[in-house]
């Protein structure tokens, strides 16, 4: 059979259900793609330091490449240790000359500028995410980009008020504000990570990661558009060592990082003794629970959204999935048939599901861990799926058959795989819950009431879904337990993370 084109829909060869269910899952889709026209991508970008853009004081660049083709998108400057010290001196001059004598209700005026410009500018950045990361463009268009937005907007709104916060009557910001961010949502872990840091009066020195820097250096340059003072956000791109630069820069306040479990461990040594603040929002391992009375159709949209989302590049993905074992065969089968219909592809086209993995490090992870599955003896199960030439690409992925000692049930695996457990006893399905270092999150679905606010009290997990998945909001914190790191972001809460409160 010939390699499928980009943004066809998944093949489908001896798959299960009627003939009339094959032939409306073989429905073939007319490519939509959305046109690149709106971006101009530089071939090179510079640090935003001050301000401005500049090369690294040594000169060193990278490169940053489209994961869905491997076609290279531009080169970056590489921050080393001189560049990292004039990021945060600018940010300290700005701290103490200008963010943090100026009133909370001018400070709102830059947020509000700069949400509106996002939302001005939102196909711009939705493509561009789409480029840089590989996830696809439904997503980046209708959740990535207005959540960035809806982020400013809302500390915005907070700037003039967080006397009225809670945190007392007069509460203080930290100072510089160090920010490392992972590559799975960028631009919405840039706007997480500065938004509550600048309404609380502290200004930022951010590191995006190295995979997927672009949409943080056009959001400096709507920091730019916005007027917004120099030096009040400094973006600075790099490798590991740029953030651990950052991270132990004497003159740096607050500590705020997402990303592996492995290197938050590494964070935390770094910073214990020197008196920064740190939060940490780590890896995760979620169970979302299924009872026999859930609506089985609902929990069926909601596994895939729980696991599927952002080809599983989420840190509260649900990829335990835990089924009451009177609806297990339903619920797989069920599932199966759904998978079918999912579309891979070009990440630029309007129809696609699943885009591409973010980068060969981390195909090549998911790959062995799913490798580690089957070897341990659980049963692998993809739809047929033809996968582009080029560009880094899994199949949605399902195993059942495992078991709690499986590493696929204990590790995280980051990607599109989904782990299938099930029980019998609403104290079993915590049990198995519970069973996991992390406690990031956690979905149930059930038709009764009191059994999620029963499992709410007992599954340790920071966020609790019911009878939805993956739903997020400014106003409502998000963080974890045990090793998927500490302190809020989100909400209230989150402004509790950048003042001395
Ligand atoms: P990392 O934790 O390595 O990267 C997250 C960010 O930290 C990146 O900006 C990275 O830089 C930076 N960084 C790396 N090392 C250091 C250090 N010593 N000090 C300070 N900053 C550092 O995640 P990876 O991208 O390597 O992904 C590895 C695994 O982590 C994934 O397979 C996944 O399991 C998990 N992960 C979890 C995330 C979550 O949200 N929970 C998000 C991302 C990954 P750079 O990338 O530029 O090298």
């Amino acid at each position: 059979m010939p390699k499928a084109d980009r943004g066809t829909a998944l093949a489908h060869q001896a798959e299960p259900g009627t003939p009339a269910e094959r032939a409306e899952a073989s429905w073939q889709y007319a490519p939509a793609p959305e046109s690149r026209d709106v971006v101009s991508i530089k071939p090179e970008y510079g640090l935003f330091i001050a301000g401005e853009f500049r090369p690294a004081a040594n000169g060193r660049t990278f490169g940053t490449i489209n994961p869905a083709t491997e076609e290279p998108l531009a080169q970056v400057a590489e921050a080393g240790q001189q560049d990292v010290d004039a990021a945060v001196a600018a940010a300290r001059e700005a701290y103490e000359q200008v963010w943090r004598p100026m009133p909370g209700s001018e400070r709102a005026k830059y947020l509000y500028r700069i949400a509106r410009q996002l939302q001005e500018r939102a196909r711009e950045f939705a493509v561009l995410e789409s480029l840089d990361n590989g996830k696809p463009i439904r997503e980046t268009r209708d959740v990535d980009i207005p959540l960035t937005a809806a982020h400013f907007f809302y500390y915005a709104g907070w700037a003039d008020k967080l006397e009225y916060a809670g945190f007392g009557p007069d509460p203080r910001p930290l100072g510089v504000a160090g920010q490392v961010i992972p590559w799975n949502f960028p631009l919405l872990m840039a706007a997480w990570k500065l938004a509550p840091a600048l309404a609380a009066g502290n200004t930022c020195v951010l590191k995006p990661a190295e995979t997927t820097p672009l949409t943080a250096l056009l959001l400096a340059e709507v920091c730019q558009q916005a007027g917004l003072p120099p030096g009040v956000v400094n973006i600075i791109t790099g490798a590991g060592d740029t953030g651990a630069a950052l991270v132990s820069h004497p003159g740096v306040n607050k500590i705020a990082f997402t990303g592996s479990t492995e290197v938050g461990k590494e964070i935390a040594r770094a910073v214990a003794g020197t008196g920064k603040k740190l939060t940490l929002e780590l890896g995760g391992k979620a169970a979302n629970i299924v009872f026999d009375d859930a609506p089985i159709e609902q929990a069926v949209e909601g596994i895939v959204n729980g696991i599927f989302f952002n080809q599983g590049h989420v840190c509260c993905a649900g990829s335990r999935l835990l089924v009451q074992e009177s609806v297990a065969d339903t619920v797989i089968e069920r599932l199966h048939r759904r998978l079918t219909t999912l579309r891979l592809g070009d990440p630029l086209d309007k129809n696609t599901d699943i885009g591409a993995i973010n980068s060969s490090q981390q195909l090549a992870k998911i790959g062995e861990l799913a490798r580690a599955g089957e070897a341990e003896g659980a049963h692998r199960w993809s739809p047929p799926c033809q996968l582009p030439d080029k560009g880094f690409w899994f199949p949605p992925t399902v195993f059942t058959g495992v078991s709690q000692s499986h590493r696929i049930a204990r590790e995280e695996i980051f990607g599109p795989v989904l782990s299938v457990l099930t029980f019998r006893t609403p104290d079993e399905a915590v049990t198995k819950a519970n069973n996991t270092p992390y406690g990031l999150s956690a979905g149930i679905w059930t038709d009764k009431g009191s059994r999620i606010l029963w499992l709410t009290r007992q599954l340790r997990a920071g966020v609790v879904w019911a009878n939805t998945y993956n739903r997020f909001d400014p106003a409502s914190p998000f963080g974890g337990y045990q090793e998927s790191g500490y302190g809020r972001e989100g909400g209230r809460h989150g402004l509790a993370a950048y003042l001395d409160a």
